[in-house]
This record gives C-alpha cells, structure tokens and sequence, in this order.
C-alpha cells in the first residue's frame, strides 16, 4: 500500500512538472541578505501558490496591478554561497512544480570595529532576559503575513542624508563581541523627523534593548520596516501610516555610538538589506 501511493505520488510530480506555469525573476543570482522577486501567470485558478526555497515557503500574493502573483525569496545573511534551486508550487486539485536554478553569491559585507558603552557589549542576566524576550517578540511580529498589501506605489527612504554604516557590515563591538550590521545607518543629529518609508499598519512603538526607541511598520503580505534609535516617537500601535508621515524623530536610544538612524527591513521573517529591497519592490512590484 505505501509502495502503491509512493508510486502515485511521484508519478503526479512527473505529469504535472512545467505545465501551465508562466514565470518571470528578478535574477537568478542572488547573495545573502538580498531578496529576489518571483512574478507568476498561471493559465488556470488555484487554492495555494507557494515558492520552496532552502526549507522554507514564501507564499505568491495578488500584485498590486492584479496582472498576476508575486513571492518575495529573502536569502539570510548567515546563508553560505551555493547553487541551489527555488521550487514555485501550485496547488489545485493536484500539485504543480516547476523548479529554477538560483545562485547564492557571498555578499562581500565589509569590516568595522565599535564602541559602545560596556552593559551593550556584556550582558546582565537581566539584560539577557530581556534581549530574549525582545527576540522573540520581534520574530513573531516578522512571521506574520498579514494577508493585505497596504503599498501601492513606490518606498522611500525615511530620511535624506549621508549613510554612515552600510547594511551587513561584520561589526566587532569593543572588541570583543562579533555582530553584523542589520540596517542601513542614516546620518541625522537628534530631533530630526524621520518619516514612514511607505504606508502601512504601526506594529511596534517601544523601546528596547539594542535598538532603543523603535517603530515598526507592517506594510502587509511579510514586508515590514523598521526606525530604530528614536529621540520620541509620533505615532502608536494600530496606527495607519501614510507614506512620507512623520513617524518619530531621530536620537541616540539603545546601542550606538552617537545619534542616527537605523533603517531595516524583514520580508518573510528574514533580515534583509533595506536599500537593495527598496530598489527591487519599487522596480519589479510598485
Ligand atoms: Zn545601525
């Protein structure tokens, strides 16, 4: 009996591989802590569309245009380089698979050396406690896909100035504790007004442990971005933003070295590099 459904099984995986399935990528390269863009145009409806890449599922949404679906694949920053491939799954009233080659490429994040105050750098056991529980909230909020796009036009950054610490950046904190840089810093003295990058649903208002003051802003379907190191804030939890509302103003809260703004973003539940993000929702998706 196990050995009649194995049978089936595969040979319904057979039948129906490269059938009906019409797909464009934004590239077939990719490095770590970069997102790539899947578009796809089925010739028939179905119940459940989903990309399977490296263990994990990114589901296909509506575009904002309504000519077809769209998945986000984020690759994590701890990703190694490899060949691998990203599986896009239909199902109707049986499976669909259709399989391409993505390579991962090292991402060349450069070095930086800082220092910070000591009890940002060695923990309290208080500390620890409440960089867990900050984690783990954080992590919850960036796996849920709210299923509603609130963006319908381009992102923005959240804040005209010069970058003063790339995305990724191996960073070595008083040298000892080894990090990497999970957003785009902003130049921008205290009480400057930070703005929302695009519209959506403010998830987060609080402060915490190493990003200090922070916003976060759920821009629906897994996309979120976040304003970290705030001197004040002006918007609360429930709030809808519009793109370019002031959303607090910039400071020196939690782990930094002077005042600044910290951007990021997270697509899936993973971190990814804000600028190379908005450059690819703003060309293939908005
Ligand atoms: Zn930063």
């Amino acid at each position: 009996m196990i050995a009649k459904i194995a049978l089936i099984l595969l040979a319904s995986m057979l039948l129906s591989a490269k059938e009906d399935l019409f797909f464009d990528i934004s590239s077939e390269q990719t490095a770590n802590a970069k997102t790539v863009l899947v578009d796809l145009y089925p010739s028939h409806p179905f119940h459940k569309a989903y990309v399977a890449f490296l263990g994990k599922r990114y589901p296909f949404f509506k575009r904002p245009d309504e000519s077809g679906y769209y998945a986000l694949i984020p690759t994590s920053y701890y990703q190694k380089p490899l060949h691998t491939q990203a599986t896009i799954v239909t199902v109707d009233q049986r499976k669909h698979y259709l399989s391409l080659p993505i390579e991962i490429q090292d991402g060349h994040y450069k070095r930086e050396s800082l220092r910070v105050n000591p009890s940002k750098a060695h923990f309290s056991k208080t500390a620890k406690v409440r960089i867990a529980k900050e984690l783990k909230e954080a992590k919850k909020i960036y796996n849920t896909y709210t299923p509603k796009l609130y963006i319908h036009s381009p992102f923005i950054l959240p804040l005209h100035s010069k970058i003063t610490s790339a995305f990724g950046n191996k960073r070595l904190f008083n040298g000892t504790l080894k990090s990497y840089h999970s957003g785009t810093d902003f130049r921008a003295k205290t009480g400057t007004p930070i703005i929302a990058s695009n519209r959506g649903r403010v998830v987060l208002v609080k402060n915490r442990f190493f990003a200090g003051n922070s916003v976060i802003i759920d821009h629906g379907e897994g996309i979120y971005s976040g304003y970290y190191h705030l001197s004040k804030f002006a918007v609360n939890v429930g709030d809808i933003v519009e793109k370019g509302q002031v959303i607090g103003y910039s400071g020196a809260t939690g782990r930094v070295t002077g005042p600044h703004l910290h951007f990021t973003f997270h697509v899936g539940g993973v971190c990814v590099d804000p600028l190379q993000f908005v450059e690819l929702a703003n060309r293939y998706l908005l």
